[in-house]
């Protein structure tokens, strides 16, 4: 279990990994000690001294405000940092974006005491993670995620990659972060649509693993869209302790249980790459997911209509969306094709994370197809 501190401003959840342990520090003043706790981070996992303590600071166009706060912050702690800034947007999750990464590592003499910062949403923490993960077979980083998609799911547990044109994050590798430092401040400037898109990871969270976490936000929904601090520091530290517990217990995702944080994906991921990663944003597609997901399970025999229909108001309730907006755009087929190249497939199987119950998910394997199509033609998709 992850271990949980609190103080006066702050809320720490330690993610118990051995070695790999590191802290996700919540708060809505964090980055202003940023300096300090890099450098005792890195002294942590360099083992000594860091003596000259540089950094690239991995960001996108909509953030560089907080980019430059942070620079600021660092280098008045002593760290020489270097920018690379890229585009925002799930199309930088390409190869191009990562490589040139790599020549500004290489530009900048990267060694092991250098340290690659990633500050943005999840887009620029997955992208910043592999160049992190690939450059010298691994230096470290940290995570200041500024949405809160990555503030409860992205930048925690350590999957950074990009994408494959034909299939979502297929390319990447498992790195853990040094740390995250996750300032409420951040958010201030979010995009409502953003801030919907990430309450859709923590509904999962409620869906996946915590029933009684589901009901808080059933019961909370005018404090949740109203953004009130308190609630989204709540928000935010149970849907990083779930996902720590879930990390902690599967990392390399063997055993099965950390597929169950997919719950939603199989389809989710079919419904961006055929969007061409652009219509939808990734937490509106789960949100999606997760209904024909649900859906799926009743036609399994697994759950009645009541958890779908709960699961719906809720989502609702948020504005976020239950369906693809343009139906008769895809076949149902077409997207049967997409979920094969899922990496939740094995030897062309279809495995589904489908709910028992609220709280509660079960890796399925072998799903029907006609159920998947059924599930697919009541959202509408011909
Ligand atoms: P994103 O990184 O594209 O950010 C969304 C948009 O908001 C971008 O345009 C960005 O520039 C902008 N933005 C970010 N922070 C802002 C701020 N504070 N103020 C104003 N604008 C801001 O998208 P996301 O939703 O954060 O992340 C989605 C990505 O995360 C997907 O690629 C998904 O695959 C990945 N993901 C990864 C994991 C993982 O475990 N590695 C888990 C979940 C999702």
């Amino acid at each position: 279990m992850p271990a949980v501190t609190e103080n006066h401003s702050e809320r720490i959840v330690t993610v118990l990994l051995g070695e790999q342990s590191y802290d996700i520090i919540i708060g809505s003043d964090v980055i202003s000690s940023a300096g300090g706790r890099l450098r005792d981070w890195m002294e942590k996992r360099c083992g000594g001294a860091v003596s000259r303590g540089t950094c690239l600071i991995v960001t996108d166009a909509n953030v560089s405000r907080h980019a430059d706060a942070i620079a600021s912050v660092l280098e008045a702690a002593g760290w020489r940092c270097e920018r690379y800034e890229i585009e925002p947007g799930e199309t930088s999750k390409r190869l191009e974006v990562v490589s040139a990464g790599w020549d500004r590592l290489v530009e900048m003499q990267a060694d092991r005491q250098t340290v690659v910062v990633a500050v943005g949403g999840g887009v620029v923490g997955d992208a910043a993670g592999f160049i992190a993960a690939a450059f010298a077979r691994g230096v470290p980083f940290v995570q200041i995620p500024t949405t809160l998609l990555a503030d409860v799911d992205s930048s925690v547990g350590g999957k950074v990659g990009i994408n494959h044109p034909r299939a979502k994050n297929l390319i990447g590798a498992f790195h853990q972060p040094i740390g995250v430092l996750i300032d409420l401040r951040m958010l201030e400037t979010l995009p409502d649509r953003e801030y919907r898109a990430g309450l859709a990871e923590v509904v999962k969270y409620g869906m996946i693993l915590d029933a009684a976490f589901f009901e808080y936000l059933e019961r909370n929904v005018t404090e949740i869209n109203c953004r009130d601090p308190q609630t989204v520091t709540y928000l935010i530290s149970r849907s990083c302790e779930l996902k720590s517990q879930v990390v902690e217990e599967d990392e390399f995702e063997t055993t099965g249980l950390r597929a169950i944080l997919n719950f939603g994906h199989t389809f989710a991921h079919a419904f961006e790459a055929l969007s061409g990663y652009e219509s939808l944003l990734h937490g509106e597609a789960v949100s999606v997911g997760m209904v024909y997901a649900c859906r799926l399970a009743e036609y399994c025999g697994r759950t009645d209509a009541t958890l779908t229909a709960r699961l719906v108001s809720l989502l609702e309730a948020l504005h976020l969306p239950v369906n693809v907006s343009e139906p008769g755009r895809w076949n149902a087929k077409e997207i049967l094709g997409r979920m094969q190249l899922d990496k939740k497939t094995v030897q062309g199987t279809l495995r589904f994370v489908l709910p028992n119950r609220l709280g509660e998910m079960e890796l399925v394997k072998g799903v029907p197809e006609e159920l998947v199509l059924k599930a697919l033609q009541t959202g509408g998709i011909e």
